[in-house]
């Protein structure tokens, strides 16, 4: 309106939606964010002057009529009532030191937050540790690129994308899997889609045809469930046909013949059975591949959500291995990261079972050494449950108590009719966020947390770059930072911290992480941004990973071989079709910030079921019929959506809606083994309509 932007607040940030890391300034008249325009300098490190719809407009939310603006308890009557913070902290120090004290630190649990900071992920692992006592925390990685981190580390080193984003722009191809772009990462879709304009080549793997795939030299969709197939396939003709970086290989990896021996049962032919794609697609692609002087190979949650994801990402890790393809511009291997944070809060900054911040291992003498004494306190060497072993342990009453930040464990995790059951058994449990979200339901306090326009810290987007995150307006109502409220309570619990701003959480992390050693909030600041490993002030950062030797003890990459693996749950007679889920564009994860956009809820008011016209026919089923979607362990009732989008086999449903919470269909039990990830991808599924019921 008549408000002049040169009276407003104005804030150089970062996103606080996806892992792609746009930054842009935000104005605001210190009550709501009125507009996002791009920085002065035009080099923003990710994005230039572009950013997403959720970027620029994605704001209602802080303002939302539903923000909770203080704490809550529970009352006598099982109903929430508001309460002053004093009683609210007391109250929780109450509640999780009791289980701590009767039941000692492994009856409790954290899931901390990728939404927070970098400092407030770091407070979060350690509160844990030093106040709880407990090795159990954990975050949303879990759910999504826990099998990459996994993967990559023990392939690579380090479980992270090697690449940086310009090199999406530098590559002559692209290999893209499980990754809807122009939805999930819209800025990074823009600069892919440029770069095939300029001629390089993009191929495209998935199940679904994606709209990134009208871009793509060659689409391929593939039965979900069978990923490491098709690219063993892929390996298998570059070696056989002596099309592979024989010189990088040499040199720089280990593991070679035992690869090319584990991928020889991978023929096109067996390929195209496995996984039905026509047996000249892997040639071409593997031609492709190979021709290339530089190829990326991106993916996201379509490789990884499965009972085999860390196989699959080491598959794909051999691929660029074999094809010489890490360490130079315009190659290496990217994950693209989902949350904001997630990077950094939920990996880098070690709120995880077996680390502390930095990888370093928790079962390490030395290392745990080093933590118990900065800490002082006791850490036990063994890894405590993953987020998703927290709610199968409950089962037996292992887990007692939980404190979930910024995490909606009710709607996302995998088989939440189970979840919901442990929640409501839990003792006691704590929900700290921007709103009473459906874990919350569950709580006995809930303690207001504010959004990144409201705070200042870093976040860490998904190539690695450490980038500032600014303040732009007071914390709405009562509420507090994260770092603010976990001081609080470690104080309340018998500790003495101090903090007086994040940057002095970051001088701390920078003592004791070695991969953050040089990463000051002074010099984020003043250099824009800084991609880790930056081992001490004076160190640069690093654009690319792996450019002369990989952070394996011997330097080399350390390629595994991986046969034949197979989905948890197949398709069968009773269960025909085999159910994906996933995101659109206008919505974000379960919601909590998008579907308090009114200008998003026009675009997508609900979720739905994608359905092939020929599947369509056989039941009857047109657009818009609600369709009910029943698995072994839920059911959910949803608009379809007759598109040839999906296979004649599979179904799609997105996961952004808790009226139709896609995850009562999902397994709860078959994890990967390496890294606990969920089998989101795959579920045995079947369908009725439901009109006239
Ligand atoms: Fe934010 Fe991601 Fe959109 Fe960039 S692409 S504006 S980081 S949501």
């Amino acid at each position: 309106g008549d408000k002049r932007l040169e009276d407003l607040n104005v804030a150089d940030t970062t996103c606080g939606y996806c892992a792609v890391g746009c930054r842009f300034d935000l104005y605001s008249d210190g009550e709501e964010i009125l507009a996002a325009r791009p920085t002065e300098d035009e080099d923003a490190p990710v994005n230039g002057i572009s950013t997403c719809v959720k970027g620029k407009f994605g704001y209602d939310f802080v303002n939302s009529d539903d923000r909770l603006t203080t704490p809550l308890v529970r009352d006598e009557n099982d109903e929430f009532r508001e309460a002053s913070w004093e009683e609210a902290l007391d109250r929780v120090a109450e509640g999780l030191g009791g289980i701590r004290d009767e039941h000692g630190g492994d009856a409790l649990s954290v899931i901390a937050s990728s939404k927070a900071t970098n400092e407030e992920n770091y407070l979060m692992g350690k509160f844990a540790r030093q106040v709880l006592g407990t090795n159990s925390v954990d975050n949303c990685n879990r759910l999504c690129h826990s099998s990459t981190v996994a993967g990559l580390a023990a392939t690579y080193g380090y479980g992270a994308a090697s690449i940086s984003v310009e090199d999406l722009e530098l590559a002559d191809c692209i290999l893209l899997t499980g990754s809807n772009t122009t939805e999930a990462h819209p800025v990074l879709a823009t600069r892919i889609k440029q770069n095939v304009r300029d001629g390089a080549d993009l191929l495209v793997f998935d199940p679904r045809e994606v709209q990134i795939a009208e871009y793509a030299t060659q689409y391929s969709r593939v039965k979900p469930g069978y990923d490491a197939v098709w690219i063993n396939g892929i390996t298998r003709y570059i070696v056989n046909n002596d099309l592979h970086d024989e010189a990088f290989v040499e040199e720089r990896t280990t593991g070679f013949e035992d690869v090319k021996e584990a991928v020889q049962e991978f023929t096109p032919e067996r390929v195209e059975e496995v996984t039905g794609v026509p047996r000249e697609e892997i040639v071409s692609a593997a031609e492709t591949i190979a021709e290339a002087d530089t190829c990326v190979f991106g993916w996201t949650l379509g490789l990884t959500e499965h009972s085999h994801g860390t196989e699959n990402v080491m598959a794909m890790a051999n691929l660029a291995a074999v094809t010489g393809n890490l360490g130079k511009p315009g190659t290496g291997v990217s994950p693209f990261r989902g949350q904001n944070n997630v990077q950094g809060g939920g990996g880098d900054m070690g709120p995880l079972p077996d680390n502390f911040p930095g990888y370093q291992d928790i079962a390490d003498d030395e290392i745990r050494a080093k933590f118990e004494e900065a800490w002082d306190c006791d850490i036990s060497p063994e890894y405590g449950h993953y987020t998703t072993q927290m709610f199968l342990a409950a089962d037996d009453e292992r887990v007692r108590g939980m404190y979930i930040i910024g995490e909606n464990a009710a709607l996302s995790e995998p088989g939440v009719n189970h979840a919901e059951e442990i929640l409501a058994d839990l003792d006691f449990l704590v929900v700290q966020d921007l709103f009473v979200n459906e874990t919350a339901q569950y709580a006995d306090v809930v303690l207001p947390a504010c959004s990144f326009v409201e705070k200042t810290g870093t976040f860490t987007n998904t190539d690695r770059t450490v980038q500032m995150v600014k303040q732009v307006m007071e914390p709405k109502g009562d509420s507090r930072p994260d770092w603010k409220i976990l001081q609080d309570l470690a104080n309340r619990m018998g500790r003495d911290w101090d903090y007086g701003s994040t940057a002095e959480i970051m001088e701390e992390v920078n003592s004791l992480t070695p991969l953050y050693g040089g990463v000051s909030h002074a010099r984020v600041e003043a250099e824009g941004g800084l991609q880790w490993p930056c081992w001490d002030k004076d160190h640069p950062g690093t654009e690319r990973l792996y450019t002369e030797e990989f952070n394996t003890d011997d330097g080399k990459a350390q390629m595994q071989a991986i046969g034949y693996s197979e989905p948890a749950e197949l398709p069968d007679d009773e269960y025909p079709f085999t159910l994906t889920t996933g995101r659109v564009l206008y919505q974000y994860h379960t919601g909590t910030m998008t579907h308090r956009e009114e200008g998003i809820m026009q675009y997508t008011p609900s979720d739905f079921v994608e359905i092939h016209p020929d599947t369509a026919v056989d039941y009857g089923i047109e657009s818009g019929d609600m369709v009910r979607v029943e698995s072994r362990r839920g059911e959910v009732t949803v608009p379809a959506q007759v598109t040839d989008r999906v296979g004649r086999d599979n179904l799609f449903v997105p996961i952004h809606f808790a009226e139709s919470a896609v995850n009562r269909l999902t397994d709860e039990e078959h994890l990967d083994p390496a890294a606990a990830t969920p089998e989101f991808k795959v579920s045995a599924v079947r369908i009725r309509p439901v009109k006239g019921e």
